[in-house]
């Protein structure tokens, strides 16, 4: 870890500004690429936790709950700032730590900066209304912030997950304990000493690393949290949304996805090809947006999976810092679940895949595949993977392809490729997800745009302007006066 030049300990948690030692010790740190241990980071329990609310009630009660909106955009902008100035550092460091090209980490980080400069710029333009009332009355409403809010991230996309909860959260006046992954933390420690930095006062945003079992179990069930972010897998989301209610706070939850891209007859195939395969092997496909599933008309079918399949031939796989098309995946928990999807699969047609050579041994790395001719009830084509693996499935009707698209528990994201306008607004309407592309395709971009789930994907909206209703609650004052 030496060669990261960390400029924080990544063994301690920050808890009212001061770096402590969790009172669980340490945890091991792996690095995907080689899977050699190469560090520890700190292993967050209830006492913890405990601390760092309370540091959070404290700090909203002191400065922090009297600064304007104004004040409080400012330091977020200059946060902004400061992350630019690191970008090169943090991509650096999340590269290490989560096993993604260098290109794509530094994607990520630019995101966070990106988050920080719009959050700063939102802060004091969220409003309430007057209502039109009884006679002798004003009536308006006040957006208040919750008050200390939980944020449970996981390790796929640290610094943009970050950026869109926490920084929605300070820009409305709550004050923050995040808990990160235990498999990537790293930037979180990062991203809160420079929040230090940037005039954030101490006990605004905590950061408690360890297991979701010990440190996020704790922190969704404390009595002191007024607002959980959730974003994990779909289990893990049930069990937050229940200890959330045994204290009746508000939940966000971001979970998986099963997103679909349906091709049709007259889609621009030259635009489209690109999308296709990014959406799928992007950050080695462990993204909750990553489009798993292609649907495509009959007429291109051949085509396009041929066309796919050669991209797939020629993808280069390794090392995070080798800044290949695909790195490892982040675990070897991880790998062992997609290599059982793909067992899962040996009876479907292999269309394309990545060759494997030259890796580190020890390295959790997978072959991109592209699979064919899959039916849409196979679990290859319902299941969330979280690995580099797509299917293909052809359809030949408007109607079918809606049915297709819909025919999961999820509904994150999806898109339509068709120069038909008629259809690019009937598909837009027809398909359950929360954000549905026209000739092209985001996977976790458009930091303006709200995103979330329908169905098994979760419910709430991070990102855009519409996060900063969700991390406030709606005050309404009536008042009379004759
Ligand atoms: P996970 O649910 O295992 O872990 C996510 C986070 O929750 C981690 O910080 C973990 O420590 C914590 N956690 C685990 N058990 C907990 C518990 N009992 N109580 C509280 N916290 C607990 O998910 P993962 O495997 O790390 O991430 C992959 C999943 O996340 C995928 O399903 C993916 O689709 C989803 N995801 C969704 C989005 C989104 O925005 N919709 C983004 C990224 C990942």
């Amino acid at each position: 870890m030496t060669d990261l030049a960390l400029w924080f300990d990544p063994s301690k948690c920050l808890i009212n500004g001061e770096w402590v030692a969790a009172s669980g010790g340490t945890l091991p740190l792996f690095d995907p690429s080689t899977g050699s241990e190469i560090g520890a980071i700190a292993r967050g329990q209830a006492a913890d936790i405990d601390a760092a609310v309370a540091a959070a009630e404290a700090a909203r009660r002191g400065p922090w709950g009297r600064m304007t909106a104004t004040e409080r955009g400012r330091i977020l902008s200059e946060l902004g700032r400061l992350v630019t100035a690191r970008i090169d550092d943090l991509a650096r460091i999340e590269a290490f730590d989560v096993g993604k090209p260098l290109k794509q980490a530094r994607a990520d980080a630019v995101a966070l900066a990106r988050y920080c400069e719009y959050y700063g710029g939102a802060a004091d333009k969220l409003m309430g209304e007057t209502i039109p009332y009884l006679d002798g009355y004003t009536v308006y409403t006040l957006r208040e912030p919750h008050g200390v809010t939980g944020h449970i991230v996981p390790w796929n996309y640290p610094m943009q997950i970050i950026g869109r909860s926490v920084g929605a959260a300070l820009a409305t006046g709550n004050t923050c304990v995040l808990k990160p992954a235990e498999d990537a933390c790293l930037t979180a420690l990062a991203f809160a000493d420079m929040a230090r930095a940037a005039g954030l006062p101490d006990g605004v945003l905590n950061v408690v690393p360890g297991l979701g079992s010990e440190a996020g179990a704790a922190l969704t069930a404390h009595p002191g949290i007024h607002h959980i972010s959730f974003t994990g897998s779909v289990g893990t989301g049930m069990a937050v949304q229940a200890a959330a209610a045994r204290n009746v706070i508000p939940v966000t939850l971001e979970l998986g996805g099963k997103s679909p891209q349906v091709v049709f007859n007259d889609a621009d195939l030259d635009r489209a090809l690109p999308f296709l395969v990014n959406a799928g092997i992007q950050n080695c496909g462990q993204t909750c947006s990553a489009s798993s599933r292609i649907l495509v008309q009959r007429g291109v079918h051949d085509q396009v999976l041929a066309r796919m399949a050669e991209r797939y031939d020629g993808l280069r796989v390794g090392p995070a810092l080798a800044d290949l098309d695909v790195g490892p995946v982040i675990s070897a928990k991880q790998q062992r679940i997609v290599a059982g999807f793909l067992a899962q699969g040996a009876d479907l047609e292999v269309a394309g895949r990545a060759t494997l050579a030259d890796l580190p041994t020890g390295g959790y790395y997978i072959a991109p595949t592209l699979l064919a001719g899959v039916s849409p009830a196979h679990a290859l084509a319902r299941d969330e993977i979280f690995g580099p693996v797509q299917v293909v499935i052809p359809f030949d009707t408007e109607e079918e392809a809606i049915a297709i698209a819909n025919g999961t528990d999820y509904g994150l994201v999806a898109s339509v490729w068709t120069r038909d306008g008629g259809r690019q607004m009937r598909l837009a309407r027809a398909i359950r997800a929360g954000q549905v592309f026209i000739n092209n395709y985001g996977a976790g971009g458009g930091v303006e745009l709200p995103f979330g789930g329908m169905g098994k994907s979760g419910h709430g909206r991070e990102k855009g302007f519409e996060a900063l209703y969700g991390f406030t609650t709606l005050k309404t004052v009536a008042a009379w006066h004759g």
